[in-house]
């Protein structure tokens, strides 16, 4: 099916919610959290999926704007007017959007913490959180008891084959009916996250690396229990 548009279909992301997220941009980058021109961020309207609004490669995310952003079609390609790169991960953001038909913006970062933990649970794919009264912070959770798996997935520079792997682990886990926790990590790279709106992919994203500052305190003081 041809999902491309022509201009006159481009969708249409409001210049405040682009505001918005540029904010989003900034703070998570005076976290620490998206050093080096590093990261990507996304945002679309709700609705069918016709396309998103993705953060424009290269660019330092401490000094990032609302007109750094460009649009690309359901496909994850650039509409015809844009003259910018998007960044390599589109097809990433494309493919949560994609699965997830609720989800209106998806956030990524390479942090400290979410980059060791990476390393050190690779072979676990994947990390579960449990016992922490932050993990109330995700959509749907009441419980400090909640277990919460976040997969991990190696890393990758082919694009095609990587978002084929994700979109595949999330039709084989919505399947089988288990929660998924709102965000996988790349080994060795980073986090994504995604939300509802921009701001519970703002707060899911904060949760994450809030539990996974933790964890790796936690090992560092020899706990060794986590699964
Ligand atoms: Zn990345």
């Amino acid at each position: 099916m041809d999902l491309s548009l022509t201009e006159a279909q481009r969708p249409v992301i409001q210049d405040d919610n682009l505001e918005s997220l540029a904010r989003v941009v900034r703070g998570l980058h005076a976290q620490g959290l998206t050093p080096a021109t590093s990261s990507n961020f996304s945002i679309r309207e709700a609705g069918p999926f016709t396309g998103f609004s993705i953060s424009v490669s290269g660019l330092d995310k401490g000094l990032f704007s609302a007109q750094d952003f460009m649009q690309v079609d359901a496909n994850g390609k650039p509409l015809p007017s844009e003259k910018s790169k998007p960044s390599a991960e589109t097809l990433l953001h494309r493919t949560v959007y994609r699965s997830y038909p609720s989800v209106t913006s998806v956030l990524h970062t390479h942090s400290i913490a979410g980059v060791v933990l990476s390393k050190l649970y690779e072979t676990a794919k994947g990390i579960a959180l449990d016992n922490f009264e932050m993990l109330k912070a995700f959509k749907g959770i009441q419980s400090h008891t909640v277990k919460l798996w976040i997969p991990i997935f190696p890393n990758s520079q082919n694009m095609d084959e990587l978002s084929e792997v994700i979109e595949n682990y999330f039709q084989t886990s919505l399947a089988q009916d288990m929660i998924c926790a709102p965000g996988f990590i790349l080994a060795g790279h980073g986090l994504y996250a995604w939300g509802d709106s921009l701001s519970e992919a703002k707060r899911h994203i904060e949760a994450f690396e809030y539990l996974f500052t933790c964890l790796l305190a936690l090992k560092n003081h020899g706990y060794t229990s986590l699964t």
